[in-house]
């Protein structure tokens, strides 16, 4: 049987945790004194991560983004324009 969590731990997973597979909004709903966990993209889930987390990792792709996009560039320029379709 799972641990049941209160309500105040229903908000407080609810503020700081994100979904661990989408990074989206969780939402704990409690039905007949069981709670649930969800994700409105994944459904029921069972994992989190902190919003912390989730933000840092977040701006990470933001920066690998923008490199990759300039590393794209660059790549792109190198190849004759006869073997761009
Ligand atoms: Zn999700």
């Amino acid at each position: 049987m799972s641990e049941q969590m209160t309500v105040k731990e229903a908000m407080r997973l609810m503020r700081d945790y994100v979904c661990s597979q989408c990074w989206g909004q969780i939402v704990v709903t409690f039905r007949h004194g069981e709670s649930t966990v969800t994700c409105d993209k994944c459904g029921v889930i069972t994992t989190y991560v902190t919003r912390k987390y989730a933000d840092r990792r977040r701006q990470d792709s933001v920066f690998e983004l923008w490199e990759a996009r300039d590393n794209l560039k660059s790549f792109i320029k190198s190849i004759p324009k006869e073997d761009i379709f």
